[in-house]
């Protein structure tokens, strides 16, 4: 490396699958907030295994620029995964971390920064309005009261993954052996100093939400379990509970059989205690399988990306 070159101080990580609609006005809105500034900067592309022209943008823009890098992921990972291999290859004094869409405007950045030169540690954009269709917003909504509520960190309400990190923080995220990683989540249990900068979530720029429900329900599944045993605990109150009801139950029918000689009778209240009871041990024992799933991924101690090919300077 030139050694008359600065150190990079901002790196903007940018997760990408099949983003060649949003790739060319990303970048070059980009460009032109990080140029303003004029700080070293490098911008990371992280290749979640596209299968549309993004790899050929993204080698055009570090053909022609020396502050762009490129991680082509073997295959796709999943969005955390692709942030996190983001965060380890970064080289700033800062990490940015921001979607390819440009529903977080690079113009925020400016923002970030200044935030984060004033000693704050973690910088995370808060959504103040979404421009998104009511059922998402309503189940949005919900995920992130019920994740404040039942997860044993506090995760600030309505951020996302886009935010600013330092560099001390990316090295505590790099190290954390994580497999099912939930980066808000982990971002807010580092602890120092915090703050939210609130923004206006824009739409899609281009192309279709490449979350689908399924994976969307996924990540808010990981967010529940990897920060929280509430799932876990419910089974034990179940359990404390139908034990109670059935013990008040077999006194209430000594009771009858003493007194009045007649032993309670019926079909259909048997019924629906047996397969009530059946459900929710089944329901219950899923909620434990999922815990058991991810100390499985745990064990196995795979690799949660694989970088299939880096290209750009370091
Ligand atoms: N993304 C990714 N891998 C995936 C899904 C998404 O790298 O498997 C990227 C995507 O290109 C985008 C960001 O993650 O830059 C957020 O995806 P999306 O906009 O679909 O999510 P939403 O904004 O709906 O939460
Ligand atoms: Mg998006």
């Amino acid at each position: 490396m030139n050694p008359n070159m600065r150190k990079t101080i901002i790196s903007v990580v940018i997760p990408v699958y099949n983003e060649q609609a949003n790739l060319p006005e990303m970048y070059s809105r980009l460009r032109m907030v990080l140029d303003d500034m004029g700080r070293p900067y490098e911008i990371i592309f992280v290749d979640d295994g596209s299968r549309d022209k993004s790899r050929e943008l993204i080698r055009g823009f570090v053909s022609t620029t020396p502050a762009v890098r490129g991680l082509f992921l073997s295959r796709n990972f999943g969005h955390q995964p692709a942030i996190a291999a983001g965060i380890d290859h970064a080289q700033g004094d800062c990490v940015i971390l921001m979607d390819c869409d440009l529903q977080d405007p690079p113009e925020l950045i400016p923002s970030l920064v200044s935030a984060w030169e004033q000693g704050n540690q973690v910088v995370f954009a808060v959504r103040k309005k979404r421009k998104e269709s009511l059922p998402k917003r309503a189940a949005y909504r919900l995920f992130y009261r019920l994740l404040q509520r039942l997860a044993n960190i506090k995760i600030p309400l309505d951020s996302g993954d886009f935010s600013l990190i330092d560099r001390q923080v990316a090295d505590l995220l790099r190290k954390m052996p994580e497999r099912n990683r939930f980066i808000r989540g982990l971002r807010s249990w580092v602890g120092f100093q915090q703050i939210g900068i609130e923004y206006e979530r824009a739409e899609r720029y281009a192309g279709e939400a490449k979350y689908t429900l399924t994976k969307l329900l996924r990540l808010a599944f990981d967010g529940f379990v990897s920060f929280s045993y509430v799932p876990l605990r419910i089974a034990f109150w179940f359990g404390c509970f139908s034990f109670a009801l059935s013990f008040a139950i077999g006194v209430w029918a000594a009771y009858e059989r003493l007194t009045y000689g007649n032993a309670p009778q019926g079909w259909t209240s048997l019924m629906v205690v047996m397969t009530f009871l059946g459900g929710t041990q089944l329901m219950l024992a899923g909620i434990v399988g999922e815990y058991i799933a991810r100390i499985y991924d745990e064990v196995k101690q795979r690799p949660y990306y694989i970088v299939g090919q880096e290209i750009g300077r370091k």
